[in-house]
């Protein structure tokens, strides 16, 4: 039978105190090792627009790797944090989008309203005056459908005169746009912080290789899904999978605990079974069953329900979009809803809350 925890939940981050939990969903998660200095591609400067739970730590990764970085967020806390290894402070996403020698702009921002304001917004990307960067990176979890819409819109903005180079050959166009191609991650704050995360990827071939070195100094597994919209369009995929399993997981933990079963041994007879998931194994719902985690530090950071409950949502507009049934989507966004509720005033918690919000709130006898 396997062991309820594995050695790589008690991995040590290297992304600053505290500790990052586990990865939710998919990358396989890695020792802090593998956040070493990896043999660097060519220096780049890269705008980082959104350095919070996983901007910082992929920030950081372009660091290491040897690349100047200039960050833009809302918390002057999260870009003090960047600017201690050595990444310098812009004002808003159009002051680097006019910044000469920018060449990516990278952004890692909670929603598509975020993503949106960011690139379209009175301060946007695309208000830039002479627009430098040839190649735009968005790392968020958002609508796929607005990817597409961006993706037309990008195209029809010209870059300011800039030397040719050998990996953006568009740049040698007589007119050249800039490329947008859609990155979003799977892994979570530990892949981030180890330089493991994967990347589900839509746009351009051209775009996705000359994206290519970035993306392998903050990951390892890189997945080129077709065109704009598509990797947003697995991530999510992915995301209803994960909100789901990880209800089932805690609906049937809190069975085991109420028919007298121990949730240590109950999560290792799982684990040996068909049950056996990400959730379950990595990522316990249930506090003091793994170390680290974070049910086992008060359900604090790690990826949080409200953002949870938004790729739920996202999910279910894609569905009706398409006319796809996704009865286990609505039925789990409606918990996740209760949970996001009941943490309105104390503060977002860890999606894994489900288990206490849910089926640890009995009704009274
Ligand atoms: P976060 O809230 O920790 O970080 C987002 C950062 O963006 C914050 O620091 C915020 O201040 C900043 N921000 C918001 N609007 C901004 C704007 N207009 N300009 C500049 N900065 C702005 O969120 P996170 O956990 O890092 O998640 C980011 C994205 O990654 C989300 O789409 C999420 O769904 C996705 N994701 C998260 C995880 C996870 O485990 N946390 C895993 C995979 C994917």
């Amino acid at each position: 039978m396997r062991a309820a925890a594995p050695a790589a939940a008690r991995a040590i981050s290297t992304w600053g105190p505290p500790a990052a939990p586990p990865a939710p969903g998919g990358a396989p998660p890695r020792t802090a090792s593998a956040a070493a200095p990896r043999p660097a591609a060519a220096s780049q400067t890269i705008g980082f627009i959104g350095v919070g739970n996983m901007g910082g730590p992929m920030a950081a990764s372009l660091i290491r790797a040897g690349h100047q970085i200039i960050v833009v967020d809302r918390n002057p806390a999260a870009v003090a944090k960047l600017e201690q290894l050595g990444a310098r402070a812009a004002k808003s996403a159009r002051e680097i989008a006019e910044t000469p020698g920018v060449s990516v702009v990278l952004t890692m921002l909670p929603s598509t309203e975020h993503v949106q304001d960011a690139f379209e917004g009175p301060d946007g990307v695309l208000r830039a005056g002479k627009l430098q960067p040839p190649l735009l990176i968005d790392c968020s979890t958002i609508s796929p459908l607005y990817t597409q819409e961006l993706a037309k819109r990008v195209a029809r903005h010209r870059l300011a005169a800039q030397a040719p180079r050998t990996d953006m050959p568009w740049l040698a166009h007589a007119a050249p746009t800039p490329r947008l191609i859609d990155a979003p991650v799977s892994g979570g704050v530990l892949a981030a912080s180890n330089a493991t995360l994967t990347f589900m990827v839509g746009g351009p071939t051209e775009a996705v290789a000359a994206a290519r070195p970035l993306l392998d100094a903050m990951g390892t597994n890189v997945v080129h899904l077709g065109e704009a919209g598509l990797g947003h369009a697995a991530k999510l995929c992915n995301n209803v999978c994960l909100g789901i399993q990880m209800a089932g997981v805690s609906e049937a933990l809190a069975l085991g605990a109420s028919l007298g079963l121990d949730p240590k041994q109950l999560s290792a007879v799982m684990n040996g079974s068909s049950a056996r998931c990400w959730s379950l194994e990595c990522y316990s719902p249930v506090p003091g069953v793994m170390p680290d985690v974070p049910s086992s530090k008060g359900y604090a950071g790690g990826f949080s329900a409200q953002l949870m409950l938004k790729d739920l949502r996202l999910a279910m507009q894609l569905a009706s979009a398409t006319s796809s049934p996704a009865p286990m989507a609505q039925n789990v966004a409606q918990l996740y809803r209760t949970v996001v509720d009941a943490t309105a005033e104390s503060g977002p918690l860890d999606f894994s809350s489900i288990y206490k919000f849910i089926y640890q709130a009995k009704a009274p006898p």
